[in-house]
């Protein structure tokens, strides 16, 4: 692995992000801000109900009702789907996006909907995620959507009410970096292992002020659930925006879905969209380059995502670390956490295990992790969950027959949702208990109060699940 900061720009020449910016100029302040049309926009209960009250306090009708697509995740239960929401925040939540969605005339997917499912997961499912277009959400992990080559990122409640209302946002324009992934992955690594190992090198501040471009052998070689892996987790890098130029992947995956370009456009989409690729000799601010075959599959042992090694290493020791205040930031994590220096990672014992979230809830990461299950049984002790990204994704598992290999394993077969990623909703951590997740974040609290995450792939889920330990992968396969 190796990095190098670029010295020069080559003129005439543009970034994939620099044409979907370029294209969506509405007018340019000449400070390094642009005002940029917003093709589209996922509205959810938790981010919403305040600018939807913003836009009532002002007596604003929505610009274009048909630019926004609703659907409840993050308070939703996995359980008990059929009965109705038990009286209480989640509730009061859903049933304010339902009444905010038709008085404005949104479209909404209900909960048990076959359409249903986290923002970022249906996005893209549904076709409304498209190359080349610009496209946000309150909702951090809007990133997503990158994979596609469009110019995604997470908005604040106040930027949220501006879309609604004119369907532009203010932004600055981002620096931009390269980060290439070059060789081919080896047995038992995937692309969460990419990623961790990725913001484990340049820090979770890494990326900020960056947007990234992910290029190289192992990316085109990626079909598009891992690329959305992948894109989902630079903002755990600090970066708001991470894409992926779109290739023949990503247009035979995009078209035939329901809000993609019909049959009498997909010609003139179809080329429209492969232009949309960084031109060569393009340079970019900074790059970073991983070799793909060097990378071990990864567990984070602290309360960042970028507190992560190689599932072989041992818990590092704060003694070591000069800085006084890296070294107090890495005690904090290792209290929190309850591990002491020198533990041999796959020591670590585990009580619940999540499958799941917008990172690692589609139907390519419910199938790694049943490859690992299929004909054994959860260690005693061990509570597991998996949760399909959304309702299609779920489906689509039943037709594999994936929910018997994790019922027959020991796990609980679930309903779509955000689930035990963020503790908003009936499935979280108690206090001390520690968690296999593959999910995106594991800061204090993240997964419930007290609660202790481990991030990793679903397949390092999955063995971990077997042993009730860390474990590395590459010895069940
Ligand atoms: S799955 Fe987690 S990260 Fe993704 S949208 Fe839901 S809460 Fe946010």
């Amino acid at each position: 692995m190796d990095q190098k900061a670029f010295q020069h720009r080559v003129p005439g020449v543009r970034t994939l992000y620099d044409k979907v910016w370029d294209s969506h100029v509405v007018k340019s302040y000449g400070d390094g801000t642009d005002l940029i049309y917003i093709d589209r926009h996922l509205v959810h209960e938790i981010s919403s109900p305040q600018s939807f009250s913003g836009l009532e306090m002002e007596e604003r009708p929505l610009r274009r009702p048909r630019a926004h697509l609703a659907v409840a995740d993050h308070a939703v239960p996995t359980l008990a789907r059929a009965a109705p929401l038990p009286l209480g925040l989640a509730r009061s939540q859903v049933n304010r996006l339902i009444s905010n969605t038709r008085k404005h005339g949104v479209r909404y997917i209900p909960m048990n909907d076959r359409r249903h499912g986290i923002v970022h997961v249906i996005g893209p499912e549904l076709g409304f995620t498209l190359p080349g277009s610009t496209l946000v959400c309150g909702d951090s992990h809007t990133s997503t959507h990158g994979a596609f080559g469009a110019l995604a990122l997470g908005i604040g409640a106040s930027e949220v009410e501006c879309v609604f209302t004119t369907q532009t946002l203010r932004l600055r324009r981002q620096k931009r970096m390269l980060v290439t992934v070059n060789g081919a992955l080896k047995n038992g690594v995937t692309v969460k292992d990419v990623i961790l190992a990725l913001i484990a090198k340049i820090g979770v501040g890494g990326g900020a002020g960056f947007a990234i471009e992910f290029a190289g052998p192992a990316i085109a070689a990626m079909p598009m659930d891992n690329r959305m892996t992948l894109c989902n987790m630079t903002i755990e890098a600090g970066s708001r925006v991470g894409m992926i130029a779109p290739d023949e992947v990503t247009l035979d995956w995009v078209f035939g879905r329901p809000l993609a370009p019909q049959k009498a456009d997909e010609a003139a989409a179809r080329a429209a969209w492969r232009s949309l690729t960084t031109d060569p000799g393009a340079a970019f601010d900074h790059e970073v380059v991983l070799d793909a075959s060097s990378i071990a599959p990864q567990v984070s042992w602290g309360t960042t995502p970028a507190e992560t090694l190689p599932v072989t290493g041992t818990i590092p020791d704060p003694a070591m670390i000069a800085d006084p205040v890296k070294r107090a930031r890495m005690k904090n994590s290792l209290d929190y956490m309850g591990l002491k220096p020198g533990t041999r990672l796959s020591d670590v014992q585990i009580d619940r295990v999540f499958i799941g979230s917008c990172t690692n809830g589609r139907l390519a990461d419910l199938r790694g992790a049943a490859k690992i299950l299929a004909g054994r049984r959860v260690a005693p002790g061990v509570s597991a969950i998996v949760v399909p990204g959304s309702a299609q994704v779920r489906q689509a598992a039943e037709a594999e027959g994936l929910d018997r290999i994790f019922l027959d394993a020991g796990f609980e077969w679930r309903a779509s949702g955000c689930s035990m990623c963020v503790a908003m909703n009936d499935d979280r951590l108690e206090p001390g208990e520690r968690c296999a997740s593959t999910s995106n974040r594991n800061f204090e609290g993240r997964q419930g109060l007290g609660g202790r995450t481990h991030l990793m792939s679903p397949e390092m889920a999955a063995a971990a699940a077997l042993t009730g330990r860390l474990t590395d992968v590459r010895e069940l396969m």
